[in-house]
């Protein structure tokens, strides 16, 4: 028996952070929060606040709803804290390696939690080490709080400014004092981080979608580069970057968002559905219905059907009550027709021409199986047009695409992909149809195009070989 996590998607996204500040029920608030952005990450979650004479913390293994019950809500006191929902790439798995960290220090005690990836964490980390830094854990964020620390004569903001300097990568922290917190993004804003207002406080959160959750207001995104403090007297900022620019990751309006959150200002629903458009423009193709694979595929399939005249049509369902582990069905019943996780529906699929969307096509596996159950169910032709460009070289900012090996465009021109995956045409949106869907034309799109925003040190060497493309 083979045990497996529920998410077989291809890709994954690595975290998702939250912040309170000065509101009641602080960690109710964030475990309200987590939950609406559990999609970011399901293998760990934890909280730490305080009331203003100690730090708490609770974190585990495991989903938001599993890790945290009353008792562990009750037992992380105070108007202020701190979230993470984590899914393991750089550092692995484990316990760990769960966040938020906690660190006891005699100039004041800290936690610390982070969403992305630093690549030149091996460098700084080695560099630590032989200074005399020891670590607790294989996460890149603990690399932050070693920097902060590592010259206790200057200020926090000085240190952390210093400290951010001497990182490179995409990423958006959050960390916690007695009686502060900082929110702060990568000079490129690759990873999202918004500020809300709630009651008297502020919230801050990877998502929007979580401040619609809990009733805060959007106030606005923190900027690229940028470090904003809150404490008692409000909210200020500072930057630690001269060379700032707004590179916010594609992926995250492709595939990684809810369709309910804004990022950067725009809203991830109405970019997929423009993006479905846009295509229907760039590929048109005769059929009879449009279906998208559930769930992020939906608002670029309605774009799609409402571009092209053909009627959207819910042929594919997707089982929304899986637990995070299941027991995968044998080979012998998956051969009979045991799916667990998406089931076409025969009477709507059965004698038609098909126009399939899917938001992106990573290792081609999933694209060929949901194919072949349409033809099994008596499709008549699959044509798949996918809302991205194909995907030729592997993330190094915080996202689990880390080798060109995992990904088939980066060997396979399109034709030979339609062919692996077995339909009956194939098409992508292009890279400008992909900017005009969002209306934001500097996003990093190097998963797409090979042109990365920042220097890569170790990472690409690690890449395997490079795309031929
Ligand atoms: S490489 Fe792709 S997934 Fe990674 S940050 Fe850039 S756009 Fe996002």
């Amino acid at each position: 028996m083979e045990y497996k996590t529920i998410d077989d998607n291809e890709i994954h996204e690595e975290c998702g952070v939250f912040g309170v500040f000065n509101v009641k029920n602080a960690s109710e608030l964030t475990y309200y929060a987590l939950h609406a952005m559990q999609h970011r990450g399901q293998e760990g979650c934890g909280i730490v606040t305080t009331d203003g004479t100690r730090l708490y913390g609770h974190r585990g293994v495991g989903m938001v709803k599993e890790i945290f019950h009353e008792q562990e809500l009750r037992y992380c006191k105070g108007d202020f804290a701190i979230g993470h929902v984590r899914y393991s790439t750089a550092g692995g798995s484990g316990p760990n390696n769960v966040q938020p960290f906690m660190f006891n220090h005699s100039t004041g005690d800290f936690g610390l939690c982070h969403n992305g990836n630093i690549v030149n964490s091996k460098q700084i980390r080695e560099k630590l080490e032989m200074n005399g830094s020891i670590f607790q854990s294989t996460s890149d964020t603990e690399i932050l709080a070693h920097l902060i620390k590592k010259d206790v004569t200057k200020s926090r903001i000085e240190a952390i400014k210093e400290a951010l300097n001497t990182l490179k990568g995409g990423f958006a922290f959050i960390v916690i004092t007695k009686d502060k917190l900082y929110a702060m993004r990568d000079k490129n804003g690759l990873r999202p981080l918004s500020i809300g207002k709630m009651q008297d406080g502020y919230v801050i959160s990877s998502e929007t979608c979580a401040f619609d959750v809990i009733g805060a207001e959007f106030i606005r995104d923190v900027e690229p580069g940028e470090i904003v403090t809150f404490t008692k007297d409000g909210m200020s900022s500072t930057f630690y970057a001269k060379d700032r620019v707004n590179n916010i990751c594609a992926m995250e309006y492709i595939y990684f968002s809810r369709p309910d959150s804004d990022i950067c200002g725009v809203n991830v629903h109405a970019s997929r559905k423009e993006a479905g458009r846009v295509l229907a423009q760039e590929a048109p193709v005769d059929a009879d219905i449009v279906l998208g694979v559930p769930d992020s595929s939906l608002s670029a399939a309605v774009g799609y059907a409402e571009e092209s005249g053909i009627p959207y049509e819910m042929g594919l369902i997707k089982n929304k009550y899986m637990g995070r582990t299941f027991i995968e069905p044998s080979q012998e019943l998956r051969d009979k027709g045991v799916r667990m996780k998406l089931s076409p529906v025969r009477s709507i699929v059965k004698g038609k021409r098909i126009i399939l969307i899917d938001d992106s096509i990573v290792r081609g596996t999933t694209s060929k199986k949901i194919v072949k159950m349409l033809r099994d169910m008596g499709a008549l032709e699959v044509h798949m047009r996918i809302a991205s460009p194909p995907m030729i070289s592997p993330c190094f900012y915080g996202v689990d695409t880390n080798t060109y090996e995992e990904l088939i465009s980066a060997y396979n021109d399109v034709e030979k992909v339609r062919e692996i995956i077995g339909c009956d045409s194939l098409a992508f949106l292009s890279h400008e149809g992909l900017k005009k869907a969002t209306g934001i034309s500097d996003m990093c799109m190097a998963c797409f195009t090979g042109h990365y925003p920042t220097e890569l040190f170790d990472s690409i060497k690690d890449a395997n070989k490079e795309s031929k493309f």
